[in-house]
């Protein structure tokens, strides 16, 4: 069986977990975290980054520096996964859920500037498979009402919007290092600060509501509870994993969009009248090779096409089921339908992609794809 993912070691992760044990401090914020956090800001650019324990734990932090309360509205897409949003509905919030584009699965800015109310206090993106949204048309909302806008950048770690690293944009980026992602550290994530005022609070969020940070840095002369918080730091064996992955990132960027390309290449020429669409990629925005989906005709179709790979020994997997659906939102969701994120509900399929694939699996892979939809046409 080709699965649909395999977690990478890329070279010293173990190494790095025995010096973290070997120093005697293997809690957060030690050398490794350290060394994350300074690869981040020289890298990219980001003004401050904070290592969490996922992209959840980032996402929850916004939301509480973002002070949602009860009875505020923020605007999501329904084609996410269920942290994106669930995030805000733990500070209360009530979700407003926008559409994704006809083309992509990424939240649609026309949507967008009609759900906006004197109540909208937060509107969140998603990068779906490390492509970038519209974020210029997003920006000009942003600023128009005043509105914070958050990036959950979990999938799109080195991609770009025009110049700017994805995460950079708005009020907050989220990051996730969980095993299906391109840089991994088992579970883990990032909070990006890009508006300095937030940062200080961040900080004590991130210490359970405490100001151990300013402690550390001697700023204070003992560390109390000031703020609300929670335990959002990870272990610096997760660090240090994660450190060792980072290392080797231009290898495995390059490495995953050599799979990216020949996956569409084979698919591109491989297939007579195609009964499925290959991705789309606007000229706005790179392409980190996070994910080679492809978009089938109909659910009956994508049915069909995984069952056919999955005898033939690949695991494809479909992706998220629209939020607005969903059992606990079901008698929540006021607004219209939502077509577009139905309609990627039904048809998305995504194909393995990890750094250990190699050319004869994706030539296999293509290959019964290809012979499937052109009988089936
Ligand atoms: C993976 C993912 C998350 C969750 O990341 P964790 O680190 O597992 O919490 C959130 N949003 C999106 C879009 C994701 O792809």
């Amino acid at each position: 069986m080709i699965p649909f993912n395999k977690p990478l070691l890329s070279g010293n992760e173990l190494a790095y977990i025995a010096d973290t044990v070997a120093c005697g401090k293997i809690s957060g914020d030690g050398k490794y975290t350290k060394k994350c956090h300074d690869f981040f800001e020289k890298e990219y650019g980001f003004k401050k980054v904070l290592l969490t324990t996922s992209c959840t734990d980032a996402l929850e932090m916004a939301a509480i520096l973002l002070d949602i309360k009860s009875g505020d509205e923020v605007i999501a897409p329904s084609y996410t996964f269920v942290s994106t949003v669930n995030a805000f509905v733990l500070r209360g919030a009530k979700i407003v859920f926008a559409d994704s584009t006809s083309d992509h699965p990424n939240i649609d800015p026309d949507h967008v500037s009609k759900l906006i109310t004197p109540r909208t206090k937060a509107i969140v993106v998603v990068h779906y498979a490390g492509v970038a949204c519209d974020m210029d048309a997003i920006m000009d909302l942003s600023k128009k009402f005043n509105i914070p806008v958050v990036e959950d950048a979990a999938q799109a770690i080195d991609s770009y919007y025009k110049d700017r690293p994805l995460g950079s944009i708005g009020a907050f980026g989220t990051f996730s290092f969980h095993e299906t992602k391109n840089i991994i550290a088992g579970e883990g994530g990032m909070l990006v600060i890009n508006d300095e005022k937030y940062i200080h609070r961040a900080e004590i969020i991130r210490e359970k509501g405490t100001n151990r940070s300013s402690f550390f840095r001697g700023e204070v002369a003992k560390y109390s509870w000031v703020d609300i918080g929670s335990s959002f730091l990870p272990s610096d064996i997760i660090a240090a994993y994660l450190y060792a992955q980072l290392e080797n990132k231009n290898k495995i960027q390059e490495k995953r969009k050599e799979i990216w390309q020949l996956y569409y290449d084979n698919l591109k020429i491989g297939i007579i009248s195609p009964s499925f669409r290959l991705p789309v990629l606007p000229s706005y925005s790179t392409n980190n090779a996070h994910m080679f989906y492809i978009v089938c005709e109909s659910l009956n179709h994508r049915n069909n096409l995984i069952k056919h790979l999955k005898d033939s020994g690949v695991h494809a997997v479909f992706h998220y089921l629209s939020l607005h659906t969903s059992e606990y939102f079901k008698g929540k969701h006021t607004g219209e339908c939502l077509k577009n994120s139905d309609f990627f509900t039904d048809t998305l399929l995504r194909l393995p992609l990890y750094y250990d694939l190699d050319n004869t699996e994706i030539d296999f892979i293509c290959e019964k794809i290809i012979k499937y939809t052109n009988e089936s046409n």
